[in-house]
C-alpha cells in the first residue's frame, strides 16, 4: 500500500498545478478594461463575461431568471443584485468557465461585490484577481472627446489617433463625421462621476481582499496588456 501513499499528495500537486483564473475588471468608463478584458479571454482561452450579455442570451432563450430579469426591465427599473448575481452564477456554472473567466462590468458597487463574494463562498469559490485599469479623468475626457462617428455606415474615428483622410469626413462612405452624445466631455464627465462615487470603492474593497492589480492604462494597449499578462503569469 506504500504506493498509494506516495501517489496521493503527487495526485494533490497536479490537482493544485491547473490554472483557474476568475479574473474581475476594474477600472473607469473609458479607461479600456473591455479592450483588455477581451485580450486575456483570448491569451488564456477562458470566456469574457459581460452582464449585458448574460441578460441578453437569458432573455433570448426565455430562460426562467431570463424571464424575472426582463419584468424588471420592461418596467424601467435596475435587475436587483441577488437575481444578476444568479444569472451571474449560472453563467459561470457553464462548462467553458471550468478554467476560469474574465468579469467585464461586474459588480458595480459594493452591495454587488458581497452578494457575488457570498455567493461564490458557498460553492467554495472565490475570485482570484481584481485588475484594476487605471486611467486619470483627464485622459479619458481627452481620449473620448477626439472620438468621431459616421452615422451612416458607423465607422469610428479618433482626431489623434485615427484620423481620417480628410477632416470631418467618413473615409469609407463620405458622410459627415459627428461627436456622439456619449463622447462629448459633459456626458463623460457625468459618468466618470457615477464611477467615482458607486465603483471606485471596489478598488478599496478588493485591495482588502489582498487580490487587487493596478496596472497603469495610461500607455499603448499592448503595453497594459503586457503587464497584465506578468501579473496573471505564463
Ligand atoms: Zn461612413
Amino acid at each position: 500500500m506504500a504506493s498509494a501513499v506516495t501517489l496521493w499528495p503527487l495526485n494533490f500537486v497536479i490537482k493544485e498545478g491547473i490554472i483557474r483564473m476568475k479574473i474581475i475588471m476594474l477600472g473607469a468608463p473609458g479607461a479600456g478594461k473591455g479592450t483588455q478584458a477581451q485580450m486575456i479571454a483570448e491569451q488564456y482561452h477562458i470566456p469574457h463575461i459581460s452582464t449585458g450579455d448574460i441578460f441578453r442570451a437569458n432573455i433570448k432563450n426565455g430562460t426562467e431568471l431570463g424571464k424575472k430579469a426582463k419584468a424588471f426591465m420592461d418596467k424601467g427599473q435596475l435587475v436587483p443584485d441577488e437575481l444578476t448575481v444568479q444569472l451571474l452564477l449560472d453563467r459561470v456554472a457553464q462548462d467553458d468557465c471550468k478554467d476560469g473567466y474574465v468579469l467585464d462590468g461586474f459588480p458595480r458597487t459594493i452591495p454587488q461585490a458581497d452578494v457575488l463574494d457570498q455567493e461564490l463562498t458557498k460553492l467554495g469559490d472565490k475570485v482570484d484577481y481584481a485588475i484594476n485599469v487605471d486611467v486619470p479623468d483627464e485622459n479619458i475626457i481627452h481620449r473620448m472627446s477626439g472620438r468621431r462617428a459616421c452615422l451612416k455606415c458607423g465607422a469610428t474615428y479618433h482626431i489623434e489617433h485615427i484620423p481620417p483622410k480628410k477632416e470631418g469626413i467618413c473615409d469609407k462612405c463620405g458622410s459627415e463625421l459627428v461627436q456622439r452624445e456619449d463622447d462629448k466631455p459633459e456626458t463623460v464627465k457625468n459618468r466618470l462621476s457615477v464611477y467615482h462615487e458607486q465603483t471606485q470603492p471596489l478598488i478599496e474593497y478588493y485591495t482588502r481582499k489582498n487580490i487587487l492589480k493596478t496596472v497603469d492604462g495610461t500607455r499603448d494597449m499592448k503595453d497594459v496588456f503586457s503587464d497584465i499578462i506578468t501579473i496573471l503569469g505564463r
